[in-house]
């Protein structure tokens, strides 16, 4: 089966900065227990400017930021405030509530590109308490030609240290002037390839930032070819066996629970207090809207 091309959509994050959005789209909600994929940048931004996302509450999932260029500080309802740098992931597990903010260091200018990752929590794991972590530090593998940064997951008898509770891989590839190799991936999981710069071809089909390639499961190799740098992820993992509501920042089940969230960020409850960002908390959407989806 040839790759599925995947669309991507625009969307506004924080103060106005638009990203590339790969999950979740209509027609594909999720790949593993990855349940959404952002893509920030490469862009260049002046002192006034740069990622300004204000408190606001996570339910449900983990958040996984990894930092290629640039640097965003992290600050959180526990009291964690920390720089991320490039070559390093932040990892934040929401369980049953947190709130975070992420802003670029004020009053200077810079570089940033990133991906920011969800993770859904299984039944298991959605109601436990809410962590974080920074990871300085991820395998390096040089693959014939690309150079792999193992995000998530094992591979080439390697194991990122990303502590995550469901079978997923995350793989970061570059390559400075093109590369070929052949990847061993395991037939039990479903993958996705999302091209960051440049182009690849994945088993022949060339792929470019506009699309992600989605590979279904049963495969137990990928060809991958640039004939010049590029740069892209692969994630994969288990196909998730629950059903999840994604709706604003929280992964859920019900109408209720969203319902629920809402009502305890708008009321100051459960999500603690977030303190020294230089941006505004945001506001939660009107949840009538999720019910006239759920119903129609
Ligand atoms: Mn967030």
């Amino acid at each position: 089966m040839p790759p599925e091309r995947s669309a991507i959509r625009s969307a506004e994050v924080g103060d106005g900065l638009h990203v590339r959005r790969a999950l979740p789209q209509r027609d594909r909600r999720m790949v593993g227990a990855w349940c959404f994929l952002d893509h920030l940048g490469p862009l260049d931004f002046e002192a006034a400017h740069g990622l300004r996302v204000g408190p606001h509450p996570h339910i449900g999932l983990q958040t996984f930021t990894w930092m290629i260029e640039g640097e965003v500080v992290h600050r959180d309802s526990l009291g964690n405030e920390q720089t991320i740098r490039p070559g390093q992931v932040n990892l934040m597990s929401a369980g049953r509530g947190i709130s975070h903010a992420e802003d670029s260091i004020e009053g200077r200018g810079g570089r940033l590109h990133a991906v920011q990752l969800w993770i859904a929590l299984d039944e298991a794991h959605r109601h436990g308490a809410p962590s974080f972590r920074n990871y300085p530090e991820l395998p390096v593998i040089e693959c014939d030609g690309f150079r792999v940064t193992l995000l998530v997951g094992e591979a080439f008898d390697q194991t990122s240290p990303v502590e995550v509770f469901s079978p997923l891989i995350g793989m970061d590839i570059a390559t400075m002037d093109g590369a070929r190799t052949q990847l061993s991936i395991d037939p039990s999981f479903e993958y996705a390839l999302l091209p960051l710069i440049g182009s690849v071809e994945v088993d022949g089909d060339a792929f470019t930032p506009e699309a992600m390639a989605y590979l279904g499961a049963e495969r137990d190799r990928i060809e991958l070819r640039s004939e010049s740098a590029a740069r892209f992820v692969l994630i994969g993992g288990a196909p998730f066996g629950e059903d999840v509501l994604l709706w604003w920042n929280f992964v859920a089940r019900t109408p209720e629970e969203v319902q629920a969230a809402t009502d305890d960020w708008n009321a100051g409850r459960r999500f603690g207090e977030v303190h020294g960002s230089p941006s505004h908390p945001l506001a939660a959407p009107d949840v009538s809207k999720l019910r006239l989806r759920q119903s129609r």
